[in-house]
């Protein structure tokens, strides 16, 4: 069977031209991550590579090499560069940018050797430009996105199909005599075009949307400066770690917490001074928790933090470290100056047996706060619910 190169080259010129104008259109819409705009970009570098390819019967055979060859190299990179950008990883150490050295210094030169070295040279150097993207996909992106695996996998094949392509090229020179002539390396390489298109051009596309979904899902149920679950979910887990405590007969621990005189940090250093200074109390709490525990942010500058299975000691010890841990932090504004902040706590011990509601909690939690304020701040009241009595007979 001989694959008939012209054919799949439209083919090809016909799947990344659809491909770059979808991306377009979605792109003026919802979809404005960078990374896909630059995949936008780099599938244009495809179109317009094998475009001139294609343009050869047209155009002069110089023009078409030089330029077919520049655009396809900018759209790899530009492929690989969205997703060092997608995995937020910095590049593998290695001598890549050696290839990328010898590449571009090697264009000048293409025209004047036999085709057969110049496929078997641009071959390898592809390859080489595609490794460093197969090897961050599949070593860092491969628990994230699961379109994504796709991704990598597909261009781990085209990488192989070139390193194929590039010995076949340089072992059998008679066969690498015109580009669109049909050949094992030619054949292979043109047919893993096709399936970068469809494995990575798309699968990039997914995994871009999987990781949109993913955020928005985390907008809805968490608070966006301090990374805490927000308040609703807040409500939902003390309801549901209430009703689980009473079932599995352990204590629950509730805990408002309240930053002290924050209107004055934000009066004195500025709002985004205070933004900052949230960002580092959150940070600071969740440091100090278990995975079971959950701090929630109430709103403001209020903060809820339920404690599972945890008794009156256990609360009061991490609730006191607490305290001074935050006493401790030093938040720096962008003028320099530093300052620091203190928190009053008000905590509830609910035992198992209670029967208490959440907003009950929630209300004696207030209450212990208040009492904290009252007695001069930077201070942990509790109010202990004992067990209801057993009901008479
Ligand atoms: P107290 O010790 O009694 O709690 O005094 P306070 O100043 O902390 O309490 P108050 O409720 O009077 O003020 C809370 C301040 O928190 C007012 C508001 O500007 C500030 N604040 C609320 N949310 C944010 C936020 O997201 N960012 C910043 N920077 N400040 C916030
Ligand atoms: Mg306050
Ligand atoms: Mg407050």
């Amino acid at each position: 069977m001989t694959i008939d190169i012209p054919t799949l080259l439209l083919a090809l010129l016909s799947g990344y031209l659809m491909l770059g104008l979808q991306l377009l259109v979605a792109r003026r819409g919802a979809l404005r991550q960078p990374e896909l705009g630059l995949w936008t970009w780099g599938s244009w570098g495809f179109v317009l590579g094998f475009g001139f390819f294609g343009a050869r019967v047209l155009i002069p055979t110089w023009v078409s090499v030089l330029l077919g060859n520049a655009f396809i190299f900018g759209g790899i990179l530009l492929y690989v560069i969205a997703l060092q950008r997608f995995v937020r990883r910095p590049w593998p150490s290695g001598p890549y940018w050696l290839v990328w050295l010898a590449a571009v210094s090697f264009t000048g030169l293409m025209l004047e050797i036999p085709l057969s070295v110049r496929t078997a040279w641009l071959s390898l150097v592809y390859a080489g430009l595609l490794l460093p993207g197969v090897y961050l996909v599949l070593r860092h992106g491969w628990g994230g996105e699961a379109s994504l695996r796709a991704v990598g996998l597909t261009l781990a094949v085209a990488a192989l199909a070139l390193i194929l392509r590039g010995w076949h090229a340089f072992t059998h020179p008679d066969q690498y005599t015109d580009l669109l002539r049909s050949s094992l390396g030619q054949g292979l390489t043109f047919l893993c075009a096709f399936l970068s298109l469809m494995g990575a051009g798309f699968g990039f596309v997914l995994a871009s949307f999987e990781r949109a979904a993913t955020e928005m899902k985390r907008l809805a149920s968490h608070d966006g400066l301090t990374a805490c679950v927000n308040r609703s979910s807040t409500d939902d887990l003390l309801a549901h770690l209430l009703e689980r405590g009473r079932r599995e007969g352990s204590p629950v621990s509730f805990a408002m917490l309240d930053l002290d005189h924050f209107k004055q940090i934000n009066d004195r250093y500025g709002h985004q001074s205070g933004d900052a200074a949230l960002r580092a109390f959150a940070a600071d709490v969740r440091g100090r928790l278990r995975a079971s525990d959950v701090l929630g942010r109430m709103g403001g500058e209020e903060f809820g933090l339920i404690l599972p299975a945890t008794d009156e000691p256990g609360a009061m010890r991490l609730l006191e470290q607490i305290r001074q841990a935050v006493a401790a932090l030093k938040v720096r504004c962008h003028d320099g100056r530093e300052f620091g902040m203190t928190v009053s706590a008000g905590l509830v011990v609910v035992a198992s047996d209670s029967g208490l509601s959440a907003d009950r909690v929630y209300a004696l939690a207030d209450k212990a706060l208040y009492q904290a304020k009252h007695a001069g701040r930077n201070r942990v009241e509790r109010h202990l619910i004992m067990p209801m009595p057993a009901a008479a007979d």
